[in-house]
């Protein structure tokens, strides 16, 4: 439990204590007021246990369902803070990372690739003549469209690449502990995938793919350039193609 959380339970169940004691005292005053005086002390058993029992209920509900009533304002506060979390790293559309995170998690892998010497590379991928599938088929089929290029995307990657939408019609995959042959081989196997895919709106559609692999003295914009050089050299080479930078 958080510092702050504790905090929060320790209050609640104080203040609980205090307003269910005071309650006590003067439930306890009007009801067995006067039995304890000096000549009754000895004999009335059953008042003096009337008394145990009302010790034991007050302190109960001064204790436990307060602090129940706290544990449950922590689960709904942890439960709101993971939602604000999650809608801040997530694409409203696509379920994706959004480039916000994506972008935070390129600087990490660039920071491992660069302490392991590890390889590591990204797919910046875009698809083709989008706008004409919004001026043809309306821009909620478009909307549909980039919701199953995702998919399309999610199901080829590896568990630990990362998909995310970067943006508009373009998606940005990456692929950590991968070569530049490897990310080839899986940009190819997503354009397969896309080029063979009856879309349910719009048909047969198409993706450019650039990718680029991590170099020593990559940052985050560096590596992300190469991928866009890459992107703009497929587009310029006739579309629905990879090429690598
Ligand atoms: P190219 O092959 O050169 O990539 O051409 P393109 O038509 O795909 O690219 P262009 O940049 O000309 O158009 C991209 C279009 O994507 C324009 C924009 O309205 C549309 N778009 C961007 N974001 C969304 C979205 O969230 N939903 C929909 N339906 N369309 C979007
Ligand atoms: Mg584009
Ligand atoms: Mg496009």
């Amino acid at each position: 439990m958080k510092k702050n959380q504790f905090i929060v339970v320790l209050i609640t169940t104080l203040v609980s204590v205090i307003f269910l004691s005071t309650f006590w005292e003067f439930w306890l005053e009007s009801h067995l007021g006067g039995v304890f005086h000096e000549e009754h002390r000895e004999e009335n058993l059953a008042v003096k246990l009337e008394y145990v029992i009302s010790i034991t209920v007050f302190v109960s509900l001064s204790l436990i369902f307060p602090a129940i009533a706290g544990f449950k304002l922590i689960d709904n506060d942890e439960q709101m803070q993971e939602k604000i979390k999650r809608l801040s790293e997530e694409d409203y559309l696509t379920k994706l990372y959004n480039r916000r995170k994506v972008h935070e998690i390129i600087e990490t892998e660039i920071k491992r690739s660069r302490r392991y010497s590890s390889d590591f590379a990204v797919l910046l991928l875009d698809i083709d003549n989008f706008k004409n599938i919004n001026d043809t088929y309306g821009h909620n089929a478009g909307d549909k469209v980039l919701v199953e290029f995702s998919n399309i995307i999610k199901h080829t990657i590896r568990e630990s690449d990362i998909a995310s939408r970067w943006g508009g019609e373009e998606f940005l995959v990456i692929c950590p502990e991968t070569t530049a042959d490897g990310a080839i081989s899986l940009a190819e196997k997503i354009r397969h995938n896309i080029e063979n895919r009856t879309f349910e709106e719009a048909g047969n559609i198409t993706a450019s793919i650039g990718v680029a692999g991590v170099q020593h003295d990559d940052n985050v914009k560096s590596l992300i350039f190469r991928a866009d050089q890459a992107l703009y050299a497929s587009k310029h080479a006739g579309k629905n193609r990879v090429t690598m930078r």
